[in-house]
Order: C-alpha cells, then sequence, then structure tokens
C-alpha cells in the first residue's frame, strides 16, 4: 500500500495511581520521561509512563502498525520497570522507516494531581527530542477530572493523543 497521504493517528492510555510499596504498587511518578515528585505514582509492567505510551500508540495507529501491547506485550519480563522512551524511539523508527515525519501531536493529561503546568516545557521539549522534531510541533494540555470519578479522585491518569504524520518528501 502506497503511503503517500498525510496520516492522523489516535492514542489512548490509562493507568491506576496508587502510593508506594508496601501500601501500594505505585512506581515512581513520571510523565512524558519527566519525574515528577507526588504521593501516588503509576501502576505498570514498564515504567507507566501513560503520555509516552499514548504518543507511541497514536503514531503506530497512524501507520497501521499493531498496537503498544502487541509490540511489548505485558507478560514479557523484558518490559519489566522499562524506560517508555524505547518504546517510543521504536514507534518513531517505524515512521523513518515508512518514510514519514511528525507533522504535529497534540495531547491531554488528565488527572487531579500533581499540578502540569510547571512541568510542560520540559515535557514538551522531552518528547520533541523523542521524536525528532521542534518543540513547536508537539503541545501538551493539562486537565482535571473535576474530581469525578477515578481519575477525578486521584486514583488515576488518562492521556488521548493525537498525531498527523507527513509524508517525507511534503514536510
Ligand atoms: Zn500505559
Amino acid at each position: 500500500m502506497p503511503l503517500q497521504d498525510p496520516r492522523i493517528g489516535h492514542g489512548y492510555d490509562l493507568h491506576r495511581l496508587e502510593p508506594p510499596p508496601p501500601e501500594g504498587a505505585g512506581q515512581p511518578f513520571i510523565l512524558g520521561g519527566i519525574r515528577i515528585d507526588h504521593d501516588r505514582g503509576p501502576v505498570g509492567h514498564s515504567d507507566g509512563d501513560a503520555l509516552l505510551h499514548a504518543v507511541t500508540d497514536a503514531i503506530l495507529g497512524a501507520l497501521g502498525e499493531p498496537d503498544i501491547g502487541q509490540i511489548f506485550p505485558d507478560d514479557d519480563p523484558r518490559w519489566h520497570e522499562a524506560d517508555s522512551a524505547g518504546f517510543l524511539e521504536e514507534a518513531v523508527q517505524r515512521m523513518a522507516q515508512a518514510n514519514f515525519v511528525l507533522g504535529n501531536l497534540d495531547c491531554t493529561v488528565i488527572c487531579e494531581q500533581p499540578k502540569l503546568s510547571p512541568h510542560k516545557e520540559a515535557i514538551t521539549n522531552t518528547l520533541a527530542r523523542l521524536l525528532h522534531t521542534e518543540p513547536e510541533r508537539v503541545n501538551v494540555k493539562g486537565k482535571t477530572h473535576e474530581r469525578v470519578d477515578a481519575v477525578g479522585e486521584g486514583r488515576a491518569i488518562e492521556v488521548h493523543a493525537v498525531v498527523l504524520l507527513l509524508p517525507r518528501s511534503n514536510a
């Protein structure tokens, strides 16, 4: 299938947030590759970085590739506590192999705590570096869940991501 047109991709991820052991199974809080001080952290097989997982899935989706859970199964000990930057790097490599570059990325992070705004710039810059693009092509928004449901009670974090990929020749 010739992939000459721009391609859109959507990614979504959710992780439970728990206190660290022994009370819970929370790992250190990490989002977009940035460690943030918080009394709860994501539960997950890898480092639990919901933003990097959503962006990885958005790129894989745009390419029509298998999703992150199929490429990096969570019952595979190789990915235990893995740095999720490696997952995104694999997706970026597949994007380059298919002859695409990132047009832009837009993400919405939904969590009650911690506040995202002090870390937004660092997260944007890290994403841009991992995506081999400029920070101007990356947008990260933070929202709360208005204290409603598990996300609003601080028991989970949710991320939506949308990417546009451009054929390299048109970029
Ligand atoms: Zn995840």
